[in-house]
Parts: structure tokens; C-alpha cells; sequence
């Protein structure tokens, strides 16, 4: 191996390297002179470029010492032979005798039998293989590490070059290179709408473009600065806020990895190549992600993505780069793709420019899917490894309905999707002429249709949507976007805007965290099940500062006027009780400081455990109202979590014990003669609607994008006739695990538009 700086040395080839890629010639010409480069350079006989198809076997595009003639027709399996066992493994190979391998191949065409010594390493971009590089040589001889670690180096050029298209112009038909090849992915269904774009990264990845070191003392003295700085940044996060929880967790895990000697001598190694700092920053990262891709257990995956975004951050730090996309520089058919990403983050982006949004680790129930419902984002999450599939630009599809992502489509795939997105603005034209008509049933029963909102954003939609008031405004929404717990005065001012600027009735519910809504500042306990724990009014009883903050806050804000507010998650009539006398205190408190109060209160609880059920009766004498929590009612009375994709869709929603729970709440309430509503998921689905609807539901709260469709079926529908219908089925003790088939046949007889 000759001297670094020698004529020679892996700092000069990669400068040739470079200029060839510079060179305005075919791109079947600049790949044969940069294996000819690389063969004379590592005084090799032959050098050879794989390239991955997307029919997963890898295709011979250049060499330089065996036979040209095999160049585009020798292709061989992943897996099949060496260079399908790097592919596959993702890791370098070298052999001073590889005849003796079993894995070995021969390929006659190719003339490879008189060459001994072999030394292969993956072109991996992204942790994903696109290809592999060979050297190979006629004498038994020894591979040095050092050699290695230049031909893993030399594959980050071509992983740069294969990732850009260029090959697209020497591809035949039928051979696509699985780089650039169309991709069909599946996730969750998050925010319904059919978005077509073009890729922005929300962690755009640096690009590297100086990989060859002019110093490598420099660069070494580079990255130890940076280090120290992202360290420095990292204990300066943890000493700060004394922010508590998740959050904390994961600066702690980063500053355990900024301090690891493992990963630190492997980014020294890697400079000592002749590479610039960022560049041995991506190798070491494209290791590890290769690494990630084949890991299934959850623990070490978590740990491997955080040494990811670790090697992310020392990336920006090195080329200063911003660490998120800008979003003022937003093209205007942006589709945002990102591991994950905070609900504060997606609204900093222009909503008009936003076509979509895929995320590779937030599912439907994530803070961020929230907030992309309340704008109108077709959304996609819990994507596989999205973010290493797509490059910067690349044509894309969102499909929030479907939960399908479409990347680099094809022609018709595309115009597919363009005419279903065609279909869905057509259906929404003749929602919007439904906008101002009452939601009134055949048979005359008028429904009302309210919002659920959380955000002041929200509340613009309500013309649009053709909705006076507000059955769910979600006041936790605002607790987690900030950065600490909202003051009493910053409360009270939203409250009071959202109020203004409904024209009908809102409906408050008290701060409902815990369970997965975590609020980043506020201390977390370690719970086993904290869907079944410390969460909503549990903590507003247990810490009554924060709720009755709350409650005077919006008592303040409904001085003069009507004011609804209801209580998450209460089990227990007593509950209620303790939480109207929080009202009380509050009050009193704010009629003797002088304050206005409102003119009318009214005070509701959610039915979202089970365990009111059976106490409806004493619950519907203390209560002004009730509102059904569906979400949370399903997945507490069917023992399964609405978060977790493999048991959330295991009951239907309109099964006979769901549908008789429901209509014994219904019947409760007409006792009673309290008003009821509806505000989970459920009531935002048409053929659910209609359902309930039939049980007696007379208002039902949802999201905006779901009211026409609702609207339109409830005017298809005759209540009185399919009460009776559904009233029938359910007394019925052999009555059908599903109620969805008679309902679906109900409405294709009865013509209601689903
Ligand atoms: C529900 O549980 O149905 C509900 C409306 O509340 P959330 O979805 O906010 O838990
Ligand atoms: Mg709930």
C-alpha cells in the first residue's frame, strides 16, 4: 500500500475520483474511467461495479480487468455469490483466496477464475445498499484495513452518484436500478386526503460534498471542536430548564453516545483514511444505520436511531448547516417527510405549500397527527424507514385515507391518484353546496352537527365547514405545544379568542394529559399501564392548583355568556362531585375579586369509562350534560389500545356490545331528559354516524373534513325506521358480532350516500 501522500495514495485518488465525476461525459464512460482510476491506484487488476435492480439482483455496470463484453449482461441474486453476500450482509469482505469461499460463483462470462484475491464493500446510502465495489487481484494477497476503509470511501461517491439518477440514462428497460425505483408503502391512515408533491426532508441530510481531506490533522482537530461543541450544546440543554421526562431521557442518551470511545475512534479511523471530517462522520452513520436495518430488537433500534440523529447533529455542526428545513425556503408542492416530528414543528410550516406529510415513527394518536388533522395534511405515519427511501425532491404520494404512500410513481400510478384526488375535490364541491342546508333526517329529526377543535386554527374552519359551535374543544393541545406550563393570563386569552370567534356554544374539556399525552416539562412517573393511570381529571383532583387555574381561567373567559365545560376520564360520580366543587371555589373566588362571571354554566362529564355505565342514573341528576368519549369508551370496554395497530382494529365500533353500551347511554339521557353528544372518531364516519343517529344521538361532534360526509348521509337517512331496524337486531341474542353489514345493506337500499 503506498504512502498517503505518495502519487497514488487514497487522498490523490479520490481527487481524481472527483474530476472524473466532474467530466461532462456519458455516464457509462465516467463509470469505466473510475474503475480503471481505481484499479491503477490500488494497483489492482480488476475493479468492478455492482449495481442493486430493482428485481433485486445486482447488475455488473463497469469493469476494469474482466471481460467488458459481460458489462450489463452478468447479474446474479442478493445472497448469490460474494458480491450478493455483501450486498446482503451490507459489510466488506476480504479474501486472499476467494475460489475457496463458499460462497463464491463463478461467472464464465466474466473471466474472473484467474484472480485470487478479492475485496468487496457494499455502496450504501442511507444504511440501504445500492451496490458493491470489487477489487481484485491475481496474487494471494493480504487486504489492509487501511485499503478497506479507501474502497468503502470510494463507494460513498458512487452511492452519491447511483442516489442522484445519473445511471437512469444507461438502465434498459425492465432493469431499473432499486435506488430510483417506485416504491408502494404501507403505514397508518392519519389524515385523510390524497396529496401529490415533491420531498422536503424536515432534517434535510447533509450533503457532503468536500470528502477528500487536504489535512487530515484538520480535520481531525474539526471534529474534536465539534464534538465539544455538540457536547457542550447537549449539557447545556440538560442544565438549562431542568426539563424533566422523555425529553431528558433521550439528551441523557445523547450525551452518553457524544461520549462514546467505541463510536469516537471509529470517526478518527475514518478521517485517518484521508477523508474530511463530515465525510467519515457519514461513513461511520451509514454503518450504523445499515446496522439499524437489520436490527429487530425495539431497545437497540431506539438506541441505533439515536446515534443516527447524534451523527445528524455533529453533521450540522461541521457544515453548519440548519438542522431542519427552513420553512420559509418550502417549495409549493412540499410533501414533508421525517422520523418524527413535534406538533410545534409542523405548524411553523406555510399550510399552503404543504401537500402532505409522511412520518416514519408517530402513528395516528401522536401530538403531531393531531395538529396535522387540524390543518388538513394528508397524513401518513409509521412508514418504515421512509426516510432513508427518499431522496430530497423526489416525486411523491400521500394518501392519508389509505395510509399508502406512493414514491417516484410511475406514469399511470400517478394519474391514478391524480384522478382520485380529482373524485375527492368533486365530492367536497358538493359537500360545500350542503353547507348552509340543516342536517335534517327524512323523517324530519334534526341533528346537530358540532367541531371537535383544539387549536385557534381550528376554529377558522367552522364557516367552511358549515358548524356554529364547538362539542370538544381539547384545552391539553395547547399545554403541549409549549415549552412550559401556559400561565393563567395565556390560558385565559386563547379560551377568550376561541370563545369571539365562535359563533354558537364551545365546549371546554379540562386539560386531559397523562396516557400518552405527555407535556414535556411536567415531571412523568414510570407506570406500567398509563392508559389505565395517572392521567386526566386523576391529576386535576390529585393537583387541584392546575385545574383550578384552568377553570378560572375560563371562567374568566365566558364572563357575560354561556359557558360548557366538561371533565375527561371521570370513573366515579364522586369525581364529579369533587371537580364541581373546584368550580364552586372558583367562583366564589372570582365574584369577590369582582370579577364578571358567566351568565349561564353548565357543566357536562365525558362517558369514556366503562364503570359509568352503571352509573348513568346518578351521574344524568348531577350533570347538565354528557358527552360520549367514544375513543377512549371502546378501548376501555374492549380491553383493547386505540394506539396499538394490532389490537386497535381487532373489535368493530358497531359490534352489538359497543352499539348496546351506546344506546343504553342514549335511553339514559332521554330518561333523564339531559342532552347527550358524541365526540370520539366514530361519530365522523358516515355509516357510524348514521348508526347512531338510529340509537338516538341528536348531536354529534367531529372533525371539520367530517362534516359534510356525515351531513350527507344523515339527510339520506330516516332515523325513526332504522332506530327500529338496529333496536330489533340488537335485542336479538344471537345478534351478529358486526352490526356494519346490516347497516352497509340499510343504506345501499335506502340510497344514503356513504
Ligand atoms: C375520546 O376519548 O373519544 C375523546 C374524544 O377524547 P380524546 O380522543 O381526546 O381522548
Ligand atoms: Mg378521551
Amino acid at each position: 500500500m503506498p504512502t498517503r501522500n505518495a502519487p497514488g495514495s487514497p487522498r490523490l485518488l479520490l481527487r481524481r475520483l472527483r474530476e472524473a465525476m466532474a467530466e461532462p461525459v456519458s455516464a457509462q464512460a465516467r463509470l469505466d474511467r473510475i474503475v480503471v482510476q481505481i484499479a491503477a491506484n490500488m494497483v489492482a487488476e480488476v475493479c468492478s461495479v455492482y449495481v442493486l435492480r430493482a428485481d433485486g439482483r445486482l447488475e455488473l455496470f463497469a469493469t476494469e480487468g474482466l471481460n467488458r463484453e459481460a458489462v450489463h449482461l452478468t447479474t446474479m441474486r442478493a445472497g448469490e455469490g460474494l458480491v450478493g453476500l455483501i450486498a446482503r450482509n451490507a459489510e466488506p469482505l476480504a479474501l486472499s483466496e476467494a475460489q475457496s469461499h463458499p460462497s463464491f460463483s463463478y461467472k464464465p462470462e466474466t473471466g474472473e477464475e484467474i484472480y485470487n484475491a478479492f475485496l468487496g464493500v457494499p455502496i450504501l446510502r442511507g444504511g440501504n445498499t445500492l451496490g458493491v465495489l470489487v477489487v481484485q487481484n491475481r496474487a494471494h494477497r493480504v487486504y489492509a484495513e487501511e485499503e478497506v476503509e479507501v474502497l468503502e470511501t470510494i463507494a460513498m461517491l458512487l452511492a452519491e452518484m447511483i442516489a442522484s439518477g445519473e445511471l437512469q440514462a444507461i438502465v434498459r428497460p425492465g432493469a431499473e436500478i432499486a435506488a430510483r425505483r417506485p416504491l408502494a408503502l404501507k403505514g397508518s391512515a392519519v389524515s385523510e386526503g390524497v396529496g401529490l408533491g415533491h420531498v422536503v426532508l424536515h432534517q434535510p441530510r447533509v450533503v457532503v460534498t468536500q470528502i477528500v481531506a487536504e489535512d487530515t490533522g484538520k480535520e481531525l482537530r474539526r471534529l474534536e471542536e465539534s464534538i465539544e461543541a455538540m457536547r457542550a450544546g447537549i449539557d447545556q440543554l440538560l442544565d438549562g430548564d431542568g426539563s424533566a421526562g422523555d425529553h431528558r431521557e433521550v439528551l441523557e442518551t445523547y450525551r452518553m453516545f457524544a461520549n462514546d470511545r467505541g463510536w469516537l475512534r471509529r470517526l478518527r479511523e475514518a478521517i485517518s483514511t484521508g477523508v474530511t471530517a463530515e465525510a467519515a462522520v457519514e461513513r461511520v452513520q451509514n454503518d450504523a444505520r445499515a446496522r439499524l436495518q437489520r436490527q429487530t430488537d425495539p431497545y437497540l433500534r431506539e438506541r441505533l436511531h439515536d446515534l443516527d440523529d447524534l451523527a445528524n447533529r455533529l453533521l450540522h455542526q461541521l457544515t453548519g448547516q440548519s438542522l431542519v428545513a427552513g420553512p420559509e425556503t418550502l417549495p409549493d408542492n412540499a410533501v414533508l417527510v421525517a422520523r418524527s416530528m413535534g406538533p410545534a414543528a409542523l405548524l411553523e410550516y406555510d399550510r399552503k405549500r404543504l401537500r402532505g406529510l409522511v412520518l416514519e415513527d408517530a402513528g395516528g394518536s401522536s401530538h403531531v397527527a393531531i395538529v396535522a388533522r387540524s390543518l388538513g395534511v394528508p397524513t401518513v405515519g409509521d412508514v418504515d424507514n421512509i426516510t432513508s427511501l427518499v431522496e430530497q425532491g423526489d416525486a411523491i404520494i400521500v394518501d392519508g385515507g389509505a395510509g399508502e404512500v406512493q414514491v417516484r410513481p410511475q406514469p399511470d400510478v400517478e394519474s391514478a391518484y391524480r384522478e382520485k384526488a380529482r373524485l375527492r375535490a368533486r365530492r367536497q364541491e358538493q359537500y360545500h353546496q350542503l353547507r348552509d342546508k340543516p342536517a335534517v333526517t327524512r323523517d324530519g329529526q334534526t341533528i346537530d352537527l358540532l367541531m371537535n377543535a383544539g387549536l385557534l386554527v381550528d376554529v377558522h374552519h367552522m364557516g367552511e365547514a358549515g358548524v356554529a359551535s364547538i362539542g370538544l374543544f381539547r384545552t391539553e393541545l395547547q399545554f403541549m405545544l409549549a415549552s412550559q406550563f401556559p400561565r393563567l393570563e395565556q390560558q385565559y386569552a386563547l379560551y377568550k379568542q376561541v370563545i369571539d370567534a365562535t359563533p354558537g356554544c364551545v365546549t371546554f374539556r379540562t386539560l386531559d394529559i397523562g396516557g400518552d399525552k405527555i407535556l414535556p416539562y411536567m415531571q412523568t412517573y414510570e407506570e406500567e399501564n398509563p392508559a389505565l393511570g395517572w392521567r386526566a381529571i386523576r391529576i386535576g383532583l390529585d393537583r387541584p392548583g392546575l385545574l383550578r387555574s384552568q377553570l378560572r381561567a375560563l371562567l374568566r373567559a365566558g364572563a357575560g355568556r354561556e359557558l360548557r365545560v366538561m371533565f375527561p376520564m371521570v370513573a366515579m360520580v364522586s369525581e364529579f362531585d369533587a371537580a364541581r366543587a373546584l368550580v364552586a371555589r372558583e367562583l366564589a373566588h372570582l365574584t369577590r375579586h369582582g370579577y364578571e362571571t358567566p351568565s349561564l354554566l353548565k357543566l357536562g362529564v365525558m362517558i369514556e369509562v366503562p364503570s359509568l355505565l352503571w352509573q348513568l342514573d346518578e351521574l344524568l341528576a348531577r350533570a347538565d350534560f354528557i358527552s360520549v368519549g367514544s375513543n377512549d369508551l371502546v378501548q376501555y370496554l374492549t380491553a383493547a389500545d386505540r394506539d396499538n395497530r394490532r389490537v386497535a382494529n381487532r373489535f368493530d365500533v358497531l359490534s352489538a356490545p359497543v352499539l348496546r353500551a351506546l344506546a343504553h347511554v342514549a335511553d339514559s339521557a332521554a330518561r333523564a331528559g339531559k342532552p347527550l353528544t358524541l365526540c370520539g372518531e366514530m361519530g365522523g364516519r358516515p355509516l357510524e354516524a348514521m348508526a347512531l343517529v338510529g340509537l338516538g344521538y341528536r348531536a354529534i361532534s367531529m372533525s371539520p373534513a367530517s362534516v359534510g360526509p356525515v351531513k350527507a348521509a344523515v339527510m339520506g337517512m330516516d332515523a325513526g325506521e332504522l332506530g327500529g331496524l338496529l333496536r330489533d337486531l340488537l335485542a336479538k341474542t344471537d345478534a351478529a358480532p358486526s352490526l356494519r353489514g346490516p347497516l352497509k345493506a340499510y343504506a345501499d337500499a335506502k340510497g344514503v350516500p356513504l
